[in-house]
């Protein structure tokens, strides 16, 4: 409860406007209770013509505040009746009720529309946050957490925190007091009655909560099964290429349909829970109602209360029956929106690894040497390392390049140079500091990464170019294009520059796609570039395009290269050759070769 509070505290003010309302919409509800009492009592005495006996009280009754107040509200219609005769009078009371009605539901409005920007706030305030925080997370949270899941929470877990939201505003304001309100009404008319009516509830409310307490666990349980329903939609998608081209479509509809299927039993069982909850209640409530009547009924022949009074408790006790309702709802929803806000805030409040330390520095320019010192690194879900005392240096200016197998570890070097993962032994040291002692967002600064897998966005040519520089002319961004070999064919798209390339730019070739990720790369024009296989998903025609835009890349740059075709890396200043994760020769292209090693075997291997 207290958790969720501090998502209310920025609408403090709108709240306490929908508070307000809810209090003066359930205070006209209680308000008309009392009124219905004249009423009947005008509509019973019809037969003898007379002014109606008031007979509130029960007998033996001690006087007390609530009395004195309803015997005034009696009084002033007796009198109201005695001065107007019968007809107009009843024409009062309708008039009267018909007010206290259009006051209840103006308030109810009013409450809803000062709730409106509070819950679609909260619900944009976490939407943010789990997203920044999405942002923030080190790359290695995301290989366990599924994004379907992640997905399921942005979407599906705050949609469902909103409900609850609305439910605690709705039912802290405005059932206590109606049910309150209505309560004393009860005890004024009838004790007796009023016991019977709490023992009743007690026994309904016990029935009720045991099956809104195992609707929690089994709502968590739909919950991370729709998490799962949705990372297949997405594989899906993303994969459809490979499905059709594999005449796969039945086997991944087979996967989905299983999980699909699994998702929808849970479903029923919890709708079957659920939808107990209704008849239960409607059975419990007629049930004591029964049992009211009965005992009301004798205490009406029996001369105890009068028939009008006996029917306005019904009245005031089926105002209650409503609000009860509702509170025990809003308490399931509530329960249910803790789940949602705890699996909310696992995310919110996931250790963010990879961050500034404290008394980080600034990294200004890099000049001098990137230093890997003994460096080893193990995945977190994995048992062997995925490299083992790597020492390399990169001095500025130099193009390093590291070569080897697939798996061999290439990667991984490249991704502990910018921190998408922190080493586990050694140290990587830039200009001589330890690089995580050096502030995040500078020492990613002095790096561009171009890998094998184009990453574009579904924005515009020159959005995708500039990405992240707001700064950028559109000379800039031109220049940068055409060294990147770009240029031609962006100015051949519909609306050159302003051309929106698709989702992952799938209105662009691999190659043409590579070109802006050169382009980017360019623009950003970094000290130290880093280049993962950048050619090697492409045609020997647009690798032809891409290795002369890289070549311009690279010039005068410090760089490491990864590189699948070993031609490309021939005037690297040093060839590091890696094995399952390990340094098995290096040298230049010509002394490697002389080794009569690994490498020759690799570039023998190319050269068939
Ligand atoms: P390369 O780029 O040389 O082909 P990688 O650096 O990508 O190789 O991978 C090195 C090893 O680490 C491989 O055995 C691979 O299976 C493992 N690996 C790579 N990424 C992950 C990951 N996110 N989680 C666990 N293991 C990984
Ligand atoms: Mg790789």
């Amino acid at each position: 409860m207290l958790r969720l509070l501090q998502y209310y505290k920025p609408y403090k003010n709108l709240l306490i406007l929908a508070l307000a309302s809810n209090l003066l919409m359930s205070l006209f509800m209680v308000v008309s209770i009392p009124v219905l009492q004249p009423f009947l009592q005008i509509l019973f005495s019809a037969g003898d013509g007379s002014a109606p006996g008031i007979t509130l009280r029960a007998p033996g009754a001690q006087d007390s505040g609530f009395q004195a107040i309803e015997n005034r509200v009696n009084a002033f219609f007796s009198q109201l009746i005695q001065d107007h005769g019968r007809e107009e009078a009843l024409l009062i009371v309708c008039g009267f009720l018909v007010l206290t009605f259009f006051g209840k539901n103006l308030f109810r409005y009013l409450s809803l529309y000062f709730l409106a920007p509070v819950r679609n706030g909260i619900v944009r305030d976490l939407r943010n946050k789990l997203v920044g925080k999405m942002l923030a997370l080190p790359l290695a949270y995301f290989s366990e957490e599924r994004k379907g899941d992640l997905m399921s929470r942005i979407s599906a877990d705050v949609q469902e925190i909103e409900w609850s939201i609305v439910g605690v505003v709705e039912s802290v304001a405005r059932e206590p007091i109606v049910i309150l309100g209505s309560l004393a009404f009860m005890i004024v008319v009838s004790p007796q009655l009023l016991i019977f009516v709490f023992g009743l509830m007690l026994f309904s409310g016990l029935i009720i909560g045991g099956v809104g307490r195992s609707l929690r666990k089994q709502s968590g349980e739909a919950q991370s099964r729709l998490g799962l329903i949705g990372s297949l939609v997405e594989e899906t998608l993303g994969g459809l290429r490979i499905i059709k081209g594999f005449n796969a479509e039945q086997w991944q509809m087979q996967r989905f349909g299983t999980e699909n299927q699994r998702y929808a039993h849970t479903l029923t069982r919890l709708y079957r829970r659920k939808d107990l909850a209704s008849p239960l209640s409607e059975f419990l409530g007629i049930g004591a109602v029964a049992v009211l009547l009965w005992f009301g009924a004798k205490q009406v022949f029996a001369g105890e209360i009068s028939a009008a009074t006996f029917i306005t408790f019904l009245y005031a006790f089926y105002n209650i029956i409503e609000p009860a309702k509702q509170l025990s709802g809003a308490s399931y929803s509530i329960r249910k929106g803790m789940g949602a806000l705890e699996r909310v805030e696992a995310v919110l409040d996931a250790p963010l690894g990879i961050h500034d330390a404290e008394q980080a520095t600034e990294v200004l320019a890099f000049q001098d040497t990137v230093v890997f010192k003994n460096v080893s690194f193990r995945y977190q879900n994995s048992d062997r390392p995925a490299l083992a005392n790597i020492d390399l240096t990169i001095p500025h200016g130099k193009i390093v390049a590291l070569v080897g197998a697939s798996g061999a570890g290439k990667s991984t070097i490249a991704d502990l140079l910018p921190r998408f993962y922190d080493v586990q032994e050694g140290q990587i040291l830039l200009d001589g500091v330890d690089i995580r002692q050096l502030r995040l967002r500078s020492l990613r600064a002095q790096m561009g990464i171009v890998s094998q897998e184009a990453i574009l966005f579904n924005d515009t040519v020159r959005n995708n170019i500039a990405f992240g520089l707001e700064s950028a002319t559109d000379e800039a961004i031109m220049a940068a294009a055409k060294a990147a070999n770009a240029h031609d064919f962006i100015v051949e798209m519909p609306e050159g520059y302003h051309t929106n390339i698709g989702d992952r730019g799938s209105k662009l070739s691999g190659g043409q796609r590579q070109r802006l990720t050169i382009a980017r790369a360019l623009l950003k024009n970094p000290p130290i570039l880093i280049l993962d296989e950048a050619t090697s998903a492409l045609d020997s025609e647009s690798e032809k395009l891409v290795q002369a835009a890289l070549d311009r890349l690279l010039q005068n740059r410090t760089a490491l290269v990864i590189a699948h075709r070993l031609s490309t890396v021939q005037y690297a200043d040093e060839i590091i050759v890696l094995d399952a994760g390990r340094i098995v020769e290096r040298g230049t292209h010509e002394g490697l070769l002389q080794k009569n090693g690994v490498y020759r075997k690799l570039v023998e291997l190319q050269a068939l």
